[in-house]
């Protein structure tokens, strides 16, 4: 018999991962069942509950003893689970045989706005799915959602995971052996070293049980980049989940009048406010169509794509991707397409046709005159401004890339 079972909210910023637990309960599983698949999938980056990416895990298992299964699970997650602290509310979801379509269409709604954990619970009954709810059970939204995720477009996470006497204690991983894999595997793996800076990216900075993540396009150029990394201490276990991470799923195009809170959009627009630079060095400008017009920002994180936000004028023609995170509406940029620059011009005095020297005025009302040679002119004349921007798209650097973010390197 095949199940899926779904995991999300385990962990804590103090520690933990639903990733981590997910690689505990497939070798758990393995004694006696067939774990077919470990998927991690992200869902709405912009909502508040989430404790870093908002990541769900979901395994697919052929195995005969459903029971089994079951207390299996349950046990790993009240083992591991971080339950004592306030936030953490576990769910488990258990389904049985095929992924019902209501489920793919719950995965998306999770993805791209805000759902309850009634809508899960009523979905989970009507397909005849196990629920199983710690604390209030928030987790169950992201079990449901990670089982019914269209995985149509995906990449894979390879995922090494640190012993328990090392959590919380600096990762020691040598950054000229994830240089090397990066050199080696590219572009079958991406975001292993942030350009700007030459941050590795592969660790992460939480007290989490995760040693180093490396994403790829490949599973077995995954292994082998793996294999290339040196750490400092042992590696208890990995695993290998394919997943929505670099897909841009996230994204939805809508008109600017449509923009809903926490949602993530794909908006098309003319420059109506030019970029300014406020408190924090972040950048906001303003983009209008049809009559509405909503606020753009490129958060001081992202670095050098502030550059290029800086130099775009009214006028200019864009395409901006980003979430939506509050009321007000802001989006949050994550890329960034310019269109079309405008042709910009401003007024100096006319260049002499005879001589080619600059004219001069001749008095109040009385135009130009070239001092020169005496040729007189009426009117200052436009001359192009040269821009400093070229139409194409533009991403924020990679250490600044959401998970879902699609990398420069899948475009
Ligand atoms: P990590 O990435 O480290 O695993 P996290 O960022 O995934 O942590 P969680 O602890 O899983 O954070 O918390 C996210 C919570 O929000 C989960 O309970 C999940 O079920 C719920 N959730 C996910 N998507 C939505 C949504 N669209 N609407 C409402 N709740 C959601």
């Amino acid at each position: 018999m095949k199940l899926r079972i779904g995991i999300d909210d385990t962990d804590s910023k103090k520690g933990m991962c639903t990733t981590y637990l997910g690689a505990v309960l497939r070798d758990r599983l393995r004694s006696f069942a067939k774990v077919l698949e470990l998927r991690l999938v992200r869902l709405n980056p912009n909502i508040p509950w989430k404790t870093r990416g908002n990541g769900a895990v979901a395994l697919t298992v052929e195995t005969g003893d459903y029971d089994r299964a079951v207390s299996e699970t349950l046990e790993v997650v009240e083992d591991l689970a971080a339950l004592d602290v306030e936030g953490t509310n576990p769910g488990v979801v258990i389904a049985k045989g095929d992924v019902p379509s209501e489920l793919t269409s719950f995965y998306y709604n999770a993805l791209h706005g805000v759902v309850t954990i009634e809508d899960a619970a009523a979905l989970a009954e009507k397909h005849g799915c196990e629920l199983h709810m710690f604390k209030e059970g928030r987790g169950i939204i992201g079990g449901l959602a990670a089982i019914g995720a269209d995985l149509t477009d995906h990449t894979y996470e390879v995922i090494a995971y640190r012993t328990p006497e090392y959590w919380g204690r600096p990762r020691h991983v040598d950054p000229s052996s994830v240089y090397e894999m990066d050199r080696a595997t590219r572009p079958a793996t991406y975001n292993n070293v942030d350009p700007e800076t030459g941050r590795i990216l592969v660790t992460p900075r939480s007290p989490c049980p995760v040693l180093y993540g490396i994403r790829g396009t490949d599973r077995e150029v995954l292994i082998r980049a793996m294999k290339m990394i040196r750490a400092g201490e042992p590696v208890e276990r990995w695993a290998l989940y394919k997943t929505n991470q670099g897909t841009d799923a996230h994204l939805k195009p809508c008109a600017i009048e449509e923009i809903e809170p926490y949602s993530s959009v794909i908006i098309r627009g003319v420059v109506s406010e030019a970029p300014r630079v406020i408190e924090g060095g972040h950048v906001i400008f303003s983009i209008a169509e049809g009559g509405c017009s909503v606020d753009c920002a490129a958060y001081e994180p992202t670095g050098g794509f502030r550059e290029v936000v800086k130099r775009l004028c009214p006028g200019d023609v864009v395409r901006a991707y980003g979430g939506v995170t509050k009321e007000n509406k802001t989006v949050n940029l994550e890329k960034l397409e310019v269109l079309d620059v405008k042709e910009l011009f401003k007024l100096k005095n006319p260049v002499c046709p005879k001589c080619g020297k600059t004219m001069k005025s001749a008095g109040k009302g009385q135009g130009f005159r070239c001092r020169g040679c005496g040729t007189k002119a009426e009117a200052k004349e436009p001359v192009q401004i040269e821009r400093d921007l070229k139409p194409g798209l533009y991403c924020v650097p990679e250490r600044a890339m959401r998970h879902l973010s699609r990398p420069v390197v899948r475009i």
